[in-house]
């Protein structure tokens, strides 16, 4: 969890900001009928505070019904203790209606344009986009975009100088904005390529003027559209391998908002590498790998190895499973119980909470994150089938947090932060209301292939 104090101050800072820029932008807003006043976003919930609702799956639904189908969840996700949501790209992509839109092409395209074989994108139109995001905030939740300028797809053929012969890199899009040409992809005339390219793609430089201004420095750059007239408040950077993180970095201080970058990599020092580097957060694939490790092992040891939040908590999203990657199938649960009782800002997967697992134990464990999880986080017990770990509270009272990923009930005695005090399970799993003796111990139990937490009741 991060300091209320400093979210504070910083929370602060991000109102004088969004003050500021929406004098200077006033005229952006006034001739757009459908964007709702910045001033509102104050009421939103402070990002960080709850979880991540990660608003989508792989291949869902075609045929522009997913933005009305978010829509008619958001005020439920909320109630549950929901702060934020994260959609997938939203502008047209090379796929058209079948695009998850990670091949994009026209970055100003949101359903208004016919192109690419449809006018709506896979999830909807302009129209329905936005009034999926102003119901998100009207449930005090933010919207965060998912954002790929790594690489590009649908261009037309072009003779290439750079290359001496023809690339697809000719992007004329209908919206008119952000027109493309070699020039704007590698290699150019700055450089041959940057830190990676995504499969083909023409892969976009950053290091070009004419790329920064329109990707985030100009008045109706993406950066700024999606955020003053569509209505985003935070971001979601996809394949941050492709390029260096000061473009993030950049990109974050023009414009603002909470920002998570996709770093697939499962070292815990290259995460945190590249999180003070782009200083945003990162999802923590270590996490993830070792959780992986731990419940399809069988080796809760493996929960005692490196994680970005133990790094920089701050800093981590956690998450269990995404659009890409779904492995973690023996003990899913209590891989959430994890990330939901330790540090770093947990993502709730919607095919998980939707589809796939029971919603009212999920909302339970949300409760628990929200409530009782605070503070620092100290290891109490560990072995290949049983994982106990405390929060030491911070503005709440903590929590025990017993993990059992063998076939029977197991109980143990530990050493809680607590004195002559009656706890109890939050997760209803355990009827025991035990009382912590004047050393703060207690015996706790747990179900088979479950787990318990444990707070002062
Ligand atoms: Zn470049
Ligand atoms: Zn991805
Ligand atoms: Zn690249």
């Amino acid at each position: 969890m991060r300091s209320p104090q400093k979210l504070n101050k910083l929370w602060m800072l991000l109102v004088i900001l969004f003050l500021s820029c929406s004098i200077e932008e006033e005229e952006v807003i006034v001739h757009q009928e459908t964007t709702k006043p910045l001033i509102a976003k104050a009421g939103l919930k402070q990002i960080g505070t709850g979880v991540m609702m990660q608003a989508f799956y792989w291949d869902v639904p075609a045929g522009g019904t997913w933005w009305d189908t978010v829509k008619g969840k958001v005020q439920d996700w909320s109630n549950a203790g929901i702060d934020a949501i994260w959609l997938p790209p939203v502008s047209k992509a090379q796929n058209g209606p079948f695009s998850m839109g990670y091949d994009p092409f026209d970055y100003f395209d949101f359903g208004q344009y016919n192109q690419m074989g449809s006018t709506e994108t896979r999830f909807g139109s302009l129209v329905e986009l936005q009034g999926l995001i102003t119901e998100a905030h009207t449930a005090q939740l933010s919207v965060i975009a998912d954002i790929v300028i790594n690489h590009n797809s649908g261009g037309a053929s072009q003779a290439n100088p750079y290359t001496g012969g023809s690339t697809w890199t000719d992007f004329q899009p209908m919206s008119g904005k952000f027109i493309r040409s070699y020039h704007d992809f590698h290699a150019n005339g700055i450089h041959n390529n940057d830190s990676g390219a995504f499969g083909g793609y023409p892969d976009m430089c950053h290091h070009q003027t004419y790329v920064q201004n329109e990707l985030w420095k100009n008045t109706e750059s993406v950066a700024k559209y999606y955020k003053n007239v569509i209505g985003f408040d935070g971001w979601r950077f996809d394949y941050v391998k492709g390029f260096e993180p000061w473009v993030v970095k950049d990109w974050k201080n023009e414009v603002g908002g909470f920002a998570v970058g996709e770093y697939w990599d499962g070292n815990a020092n290259t995460l945190d590498w590249w999180t003070s580097q782009a200083e945003v957060s990162a999802f923590d694939f270590a996490c993830y790998y070792r959780m992986k490790d731990a419940f399809e092992g069988n080796n809760l040891n493996k929960l005692n190895d490196d994680m970005l939040w133990k790094h920089n908590a701050s800093r981590a999203v956690t998450f269990v499973a995404n659009h890409d990657t779904d492995e973690i199938f023996n003990g899913k649960m209590l891989a959430y119980a994890y990330i939901l009782t330790h540090e770093g800002y947990p993502t709730m997967f919607y095919k998980d909470y939707e589809v796939w697992l029971d919603k009212n134990k999920l909302n339970n464990l949300i409760w628990i994150h929200n409530n009782l999880a605070g503070g620092t986080t100290t290891n109490l017990f560990t072995d290949t089938d049983e994982y106990i770990a405390k929060r030491n509270g911070y503005n709440n009272a903590g929590l025990v947090v017993y993990i059992n990923n063998s076939n029977s009930w197991q109980e143990r005695w530990v050493e809680t932060n607590w004195a002559n005090t009656l706890i109890k399970d939050y997760t209803g799993h355990s009827s025991w209301e035990p009382v912590t003796q004047s050393g703060k111990w207690v015996k706790i139990q747990v179900p088979p292939k479950s787990y318990s937490v444990w707070a002062p009741k």
